[in-house]
Protein backbone atom coordinates (compact mmCIF):
# COMPACT_ATOMS: atom_id res chain seq x y z
CA UNK A 1 0.00 0.00 0.00
CA UNK A 2 1.30 3.55 -0.65
CA UNK A 3 1.65 5.85 1.55
CA UNK A 4 -1.12 8.54 -0.07
CA UNK A 5 -3.55 5.41 0.47
CA UNK A 6 -2.85 4.90 3.52
CA UNK A 7 -3.23 8.87 4.16
CA UNK A 8 -6.36 8.73 2.35
CA UNK A 9 -8.10 6.14 4.83
CA UNK A 10 -6.83 7.77 7.20
CA UNK A 11 -8.19 11.71 6.64
CA UNK A 12 -11.68 9.43 5.70
CA UNK A 13 -12.11 7.68 8.99
CA UNK A 14 -11.33 10.44 10.63
CA UNK A 15 -14.00 12.67 8.88
CA UNK A 16 -16.35 9.56 9.79
CA UNK A 17 -15.43 9.74 12.97
CA UNK A 18 -15.75 13.52 13.76
CA UNK A 19 -19.12 13.10 11.63
CA UNK A 20 -20.44 10.53 14.14
CA UNK A 21 -19.54 12.44 17.16
CA UNK A 22 -21.21 15.82 15.87
CA UNK A 23 -24.28 13.67 14.73
CA UNK A 24 -24.72 12.65 18.73
CA UNK A 25 -24.23 16.25 19.39
CA UNK A 26 -27.19 17.92 16.88
CA UNK A 27 -30.00 16.40 19.56
CA UNK A 28 -30.63 17.56 23.28
CA UNK A 29 -29.18 15.79 26.28
CA UNK A 30 -32.15 13.57 27.38
CA UNK A 31 -34.43 15.21 24.91
CA UNK A 32 -37.10 12.59 23.01
CA UNK A 33 -34.57 12.71 20.12
CA UNK A 34 -31.30 12.11 22.07
CA UNK A 35 -33.40 9.45 23.98
CA UNK A 36 -34.31 7.70 20.81
CA UNK A 37 -30.84 8.00 18.90
CA UNK A 38 -29.30 6.23 22.33
CA UNK A 39 -31.85 3.51 22.06
CA UNK A 40 -31.04 2.69 18.16
CA UNK A 41 -34.03 4.41 16.63
CA UNK A 42 -35.88 7.75 15.52
CA UNK A 43 -37.97 9.99 17.26
CA UNK A 44 -41.40 9.38 16.46
CA UNK A 45 -42.61 13.08 16.86
CA UNK A 46 -44.05 14.65 13.87
CA UNK A 47 -42.16 17.26 14.72
CA UNK A 48 -38.71 15.90 14.45
CA UNK A 49 -39.27 13.88 11.90
CA UNK A 50 -40.40 16.79 9.83
CA UNK A 51 -37.08 18.55 10.97
CA UNK A 52 -35.17 15.04 10.17
CA UNK A 53 -36.48 15.05 6.92
CA UNK A 54 -35.04 18.31 6.27
CA UNK A 55 -31.50 17.56 7.54
CA UNK A 56 -31.86 19.70 10.24
CA UNK A 57 -33.09 18.98 14.21
CA UNK A 58 -36.23 19.67 15.83
CA UNK A 59 -35.66 23.51 17.09
CA UNK A 60 -38.61 22.90 19.40
CA UNK A 61 -37.55 19.78 21.04
CA UNK A 62 -33.95 20.53 20.89
CA UNK A 63 -32.99 23.68 22.31
ZN1 LIG B 1 -37.76 14.30 19.07
ZN1 LIG C 1 -39.77 17.76 17.88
Amino acid sequence: MKLTQILAIAVASLALAAGGIAAEKKYKAGGCCDKAAKAGEKCEHPCCVKAEAEGKVCAKCNK
